[in-house]
């Protein structure tokens, strides 16, 4: 039976283990079917520190390809109703609701005695507030932090992301260990000083890069959720190009949906059913039990390369090919693809859960 594939985060709702062979256990959730819809979950406008207003903000998403994009400014809400009466086309275009909680944890031996732990609330019905005067929570820990923040943000309906963890070198990865599974976090932000790859310090002291940070997380047994966005906050055309600002349209998410809704789309998220990319298009994606399969849309004359990725991050099968199969046997931990093409463009798949 090969099914369509949904992220394990499904198999909360409805438990879905699959056995082959009485053998393995691949944790592959009931046939979805859906379209590709493609997304933004994190902007910002003048409302916060973005550099124009908010309907410029969603005219350039919506001029460049994309489905739909969240507004994600801090400690602001934005209402999107007045956007989407503008803007929202069926099935074409859509705004989504959303915010980013700026929350600061004190840490007095830090750089300016605070660490950031940012999170962004994505389909949220009302603004949440961060801990503490000024956003900045004292005496508790980050993971404390993103546990509070995580329940207030499902309290007003939406989805937790845990944005850009070496922002400022904050976020420990002791931290995000107990982060309940289907999280969201990113796994790439397009700001230049978030730091997705990570960093050594003069002392030897290492910050992992946010794909080490996955797969330390995912060998642990829990499953999150990698996202690639913007953090847009720079939209004016004379700035085109400045590598110093954070500019739009460098690294988007795409969702399989059977409509662009809110609930669709928010549905979607939570069970995991869409992959991450700066760059390369996929034109499907299966997991059945014994098989993780991809199919790549091939773009010009660039070569592509597909890494099978299991316990540990480590590299379970490559391939050249545009239709790379991986075939689970059980022993994997999980199972999650990174595709590589010859210009450094990239896509992520999720992981699924593999044991024996
Ligand atoms: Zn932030
Ligand atoms: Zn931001």
């Amino acid at each position: 039976m090969r099914t369509r594939w949904r992220g394990p985060g499904a198999s909360r709702v409805m438990p879905c283990v699959v056995a082959l062979g009485g053998v393995l256990a691949a944790e592959v959730p009931a046939a979805a079917q859906g379209r590709w819809f493609k997304g933004n979950t994190h902007a910002h406008s003048l409302n916060s520190d973005g550099d124009v207003p908010v309907d410029e903000v969603v005219r350039w998403y919506r001029t460049h390809g994309y489905h739909f994009t969240f507004i994600t400014e801090h400690e602001y809400f934005t209402d999107v109703a007045p956007l989407n009466a503008l803007f929202a086309a069926a099935n074409r275009f859509l705004v989504l609701a959303g915010q980013e909680v700026t929350q600061r944890v004190e840490d007095r031996s830090h750089p300016g005695g605070a660490r950031q732990a940012h999170v962004n609330a994505l389909g949220t019905n009302r603004l949440v507030l961060p801990l503490g005067e000024r956003n900045l929570a004292t005496g508790m820990s980050i993971a404390a932090t993103f546990a509070r923040n995580g329940q207030a943000i499902r309290d007003a309906g939406g989805i937790m992301q845990v944005n850009h963890p070496n922002f400022l070198w904050s976020v420990p990865l002791a931290d995000m260990m107990d982060l309940p599974d289907s999280t969201l976090f990113e796994l790439w932000n397009g700001h230049p000083i978030v730091y997705n790859l990570g960093g050594t310090d003069s002392t030897g002291h290492v910050m992992p890069s946010t794909e080490a940070r996955w797969d330390s997380i995912l060998s642990r047994g829990k499953l999150l959720f990698g996202v690639a966005d913007d953090d847009s906050h720079s939209f004016r055309p004379e700035d085109a190009g400045n590598p110093d600002l954070a500019r739009p349209g460098r690294g988007w998410i795409w969702v399989r949906a059977d409509t662009l809704s809110p609930t669709a789309i928010l549905d979607a998220l939570r069970r995991g059913d869409f992959y991450s990319s700066t760059g390369i298009v996929l034109r499907d994606l299966r997991v059945s039990p014994g098989e993780y399969r991809l199919e790549i849309t091939p773009a010009g004359d660039r070569r592509y390369l597909t890494e099978f990725i299991g316990h540990g991050g480590r590299v379970l099968a490559t391939s050249t090919t545009l239709r790379p199969v991986y075939r689970i046997t059980g022993n994997e931990g999980y199972v999650r693809a990174r595709v590589s093409d010859s210009s450094g463009r990239m896509a992520w798949t999720q992981a699924v859960r593999v044991r024996r």
